[in-house]
């Protein structure tokens, strides 16, 4: 616990047991309900679905989502807000099925909706957002057939808001709606001049790609009014970045969104809605801090500044309390899924050592190398020895890359390097100042535990804009850890790798992990993999999607738990034929080249079968590796 912080970052939902392993509490109202990793690990393996795999704990995106809308309603009454809280999940965080339908199920009791952001997603929430009081925002860039569908769906009696992005949307809608005669309920998204902050500040301010300034808000209205629709301008939209780090940023678009309103108001646009956009951030690195990829804020605490913030400007300013809506994704479905993979090998630069001893009529390089191995001590100055070890090293290549140095001669040296370095990380352990450049060793002397699964697919935030997940073993974390590695991937990028974590508040390259054993596989869990990792991976090196597990846990018996359904990752010829490959014929390819091979007695025809079999079985397998 003290070197992975899980219930820092755990949101309530993860600890580790005495047991040593993690355990899952999806409740946190009542953690009696507790459920250990590695029966879900267990349970896995029994039902034969193979590593690595996506769980999903379903009751915790129901307890996030109630969380949300318990903490709105609760406050807006100790608040006393005269509005109401109608929140929506917007579905490009996670779009999968199984996903949205849980949101939906969890949040029917809060008329909690959805909020889609393309035509795709249009299509789907207009199926899948049933209930007739439960709101649709639209964002994003929108066209005649997008606006057309809105429109079906408010001939369907559906409260969906189409939310205008730029202004010729409005004209659009404007023509679309008349044409069919059907009222629309529109709203208009603010270029706030207030920037978030952390990686999606530039979601806010003037160079914001969505939104309209306010003298085009005013002229939307305007316009409306002149069309006799200025009633359907009903909703005020502004959202300044995912993953805001500084509550600082809330408060200051608060103030600026509610201004926004209450003037709008005045100037007799009566709107009733205000959606505050996304942005409740979630604390990866377990610091609660202005970190990156952490926040200073609980969701108590936004949800307060959200609801007071918006009480006292429209107190102050004499016009109503709006219905509220957010628009949280991170905040409902991080904590819900975690990747599990296992560790298939270790990786050390130093891990082939070769016998050193002399050898008669060797060359004075490795002689002088063992010189040093063999005469230093702690008298010596460190930096003195690092220097001269490299220094033997650098000279060896040139040397053997001249012809002086054979190559067995040079692993010698390679070796002996390597031992000083090893040696010297020992040493300089005790010490209290550390030369900077041996502060190195530690990660250039650390593991590489290879991974089996694909950042690009599985992490691809952690590669594109360096956002720290946590990786913790699943097990065994009553051993101290005594391997400092990194983790990398499966695929033949050199990016594929994840060397940045957090051990209690620090930020590091190298996490400690446990020995590798023969006998027993070692799972670990990526976690917080819920919003946007999950849907937002590509297949590089045809990696496809991982298998899923779904996990309920029982309501007679708080320790046990079931699998309520297996989704069936990529096959490898799912993902060619994304790739517009023709695997069947491809296998028949094969089997001709192989049945080839019998007329020339390369091949007899027994094993021709078995290998035409192994390469049809290969093709409809798993595409990660089968440890
Ligand atoms: N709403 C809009 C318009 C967004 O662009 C985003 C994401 O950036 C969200 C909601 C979701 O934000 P978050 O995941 O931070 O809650």
């Amino acid at each position: 616990e003290r070197v992975y912080g899980v219930s820092q970052w755990g949101g309530g939902y993860f600890q580790v047991g005495e047991n040593g392993n993690v355990h899952i509490t999806p409740v946190p109202e009542d953690p009696s309900i507790r459920i250990d990793f590695k029966s879900v690990i267990e349970e896995i393996r029994e039902e034969g679905v193979q590593f690595p795999v996506v769980v999903r704990f379903h009751d915790i995106l129901r307890s996030q989502v109630a969380s949300l809308n318990t903490i709105f309603r609760n406050t807006i009454e100790e608040a006393e807000y005269n509005g109401r809280y109608q929140g929506v999940y917007p579905v490009k965080v996670n779009q999968m099925r199984e996903v949205v339908e849980e949101i939906v199920d969890a949040g029917a009791p809060f008329n909690y909706g959805l909020e889609a952001g393309s035509k795709a997603e249009l299509l789907t929430v207009l199926a899948m957002n049933v209930n007739e009081d439960s709101l649709t925002v639209l964002n994003g860039y929108k066209d005649a057939e997008f606006m057309q569908l809105a429109l079906l769906g408010r001939k369907l009696g559906r409260k969906i808001v189409v939310v205008v992005e730029k202004y010729s949307e409005l004209l659009l809608l404007v023509k679309t709606a008349k044409e069919l005669d059907i009222e629309p309920i529109i709203g208009v998204r603010a270029k706030m001049t207030v920037k978030g902050r952390g990686k999606w500040e530039s979601s806010g301010g003037e160079r914001a790609k969505f939104g309209l300034t306010i003298s085009e808000i005013i002229k939307t209205a305007r316009y409306l009014e002149s069309q006799g629709m200025a009633h359907c301008l009903k909703l005020l939209h502004f959202h300044i970045g995912s993953q805001l780090t500084d509550i600082r940023a809330v408060k200051e678009a608060m103030t600026e969104g509610a201004r926004i309103y209450a003037d709008l108001h005045k100037m007799g646009f009566a709107l009733d809605y205000v959606d505050v956009g996304g942005g409740l951030g979630i604390d990866y690195d377990g610091s609660n801090s202005t970190n990156e990829s952490s926040r200073n804020y609980s969701m108590q605490e936004y949800v307060s500044d959200v609801v007071y913030g918006m009480k006292e400007m429209c107190d102050l300013e004499e016009v109503p309390h709006p219905t509220l809506i957010s628009e949280s994704g991170r905040a409902i479905t991080a904590h819900h899924s975690c990747v599990v993979t296992e560790i298939v090998g270790e990786i050390k630069s130093n891990s082939a050592q070769v016998d050193t001893r002399a050898a008669d009529g060797e060359h004075f390089f490795v002689k002088n190398i063992r010189e040093l191995l063999e005469t230093y001590d702690q008298q010596t100055n460190m930096q003195e020895v690092y220097n001269d070890a490299s220094q033997y090293k650098e000279q060896a290549l040139d040397a053997f890359k001249l012809r002086v140095l054979n190559l067995e001669e040079l692993a010698k040296i390679e070796s002996m390097y390597w031992q000083i370095m090893e040696r010297l990380q020992v040493w300089y352990a005790k010490e209290e100042y550390v030369p900077e450049e041996l502060q190195e060793l530690d990660y250039s002397l650390s593991s590489q535990y290879l991974c089996n699964f694909s950042v690009f697919q599985s992490a691809a935030d952690t590669w594109a804009i360096d956002q720290l997940l946590p990786v913790v073993p699943l097990t065994r974390m009553n051993e101290p850890p005594s391997v400092n590695c990194s983790l990398v991937d499966i695929t033949c990028d050199s990016d594929g790798k994840i060397d940045q974590f957090t051990i209690g508040r620090e930020i590091t390259d190298v996490l400690p992990m446990h020995p590798l054993k023969k006998d027993e596989p070692y799972y670990v869990g990526l976690f917080l993999t819920g919003a946007y990792q999950d849907v937002m991976g590509d297949m590089h090196n045809l990696f496809g999607r991982l298998n899923e597990v779904h996990i309920f846990s029982y309501d007679d018996d708080p320790e046990d738990f079931y699998i309520e359904e297996v989704v069936k990752g990529s096959s490898v010829e799912d993902v060619l034929n994304i790739m517009q490959y023709n695997p069947r014929a491809m296998a028949q390819d094969m089997k001709r080249l192989i049945d080839k091979q019998i007329s020339t007695g390369n091949i007899n025809p027994r094993e021709a079968v078995r290998w035409t079999d192994f390469y049809e079985n290969c093709l409809s397998g798993y595409t990660y590796l089968k440890p």
